[in-house]
């Protein structure tokens, strides 16, 4: 990892309430190897950042179920496009807009809010969607079940993470769902 990335991975991480502790190399299921930057903190498991960088909570690394699925997960946002495209913009599409409101507040101007925002959710929800299903593929469906009870039972977000993670993920629940309907058995 070149250095101008390792800085702006770092920058990052006080934005999510998170500490550095260290660049890891680790491999994924595939046999691929990937640098990681490794943070602590009590509530953020792992994200995919807009430059392409993966961090990921130390203690994500020290449980092998979690492990697994995390790295699948975030593998996959690592080769999508616009990964970081929702989520980037809806907090300033948020401000932005709710500010022209309060200047001059049209019923066009909240409809075009709403469907904006509306817009960067959907966005965000499908590549959730995706890199949940892949990690289904990818896993077994014991180990991802394995690994959702020990996210939580390790990580315990306030309430504001709670609702931002809501906000930009699909349910699991309707994620496996999907995934049950699809690969139904016949
Ligand atoms: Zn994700």
């Amino acid at each position: 990892m070149d250095d101008k990335s390792l800085k702006k991975a770092k920058n990052h991480l006080p934005w999510i309430g998170a500490r550095f502790k260290e660049v890891r190399t680790i491999t994924f299921l595939d046999g691929r190897q990937q640098e990681v930057v490794v943070f602590s903190s009590k509530s953020r498991v792992a994200q995919t950042t807009a430059d392409r960088i993966i961090i990921v909570n130390e203690l994500v690394l020290q449980n092998e179920n979690l492990k697994d699925y995390v790295m699948v997960h975030e593998s996959v946002h690592l080769k999508q496009f616009g990964q970081w495209f929702g989520k980037s913009w809806l907090g300033p599409a948020t401000a932005i807009g709710l500010a022209a409101l309060s200047y001059a507040f049209t019923l066009s101007g909240v409809v075009a809010f709403f469907v904006l925002v509306l817009v960067l959710l959907a966005w965000s929800w499908f590549l959730e969607f995706d890199a949940s299903y892949q990690a289904l593929k990818t896993l077994d469906m014991q180990t991802v079940q394995e690994a959702r009870a020990d996210r939580r039972a390790l990580f315990q977000p306030c309430i504001f993470w709670r609702i931002v993670d809501a906000a930009l993920h699909p349910p699991m629940c309707l994620t496996i769902l999907i995934f049950r309907t699809l690969n139904r058995r016949t």
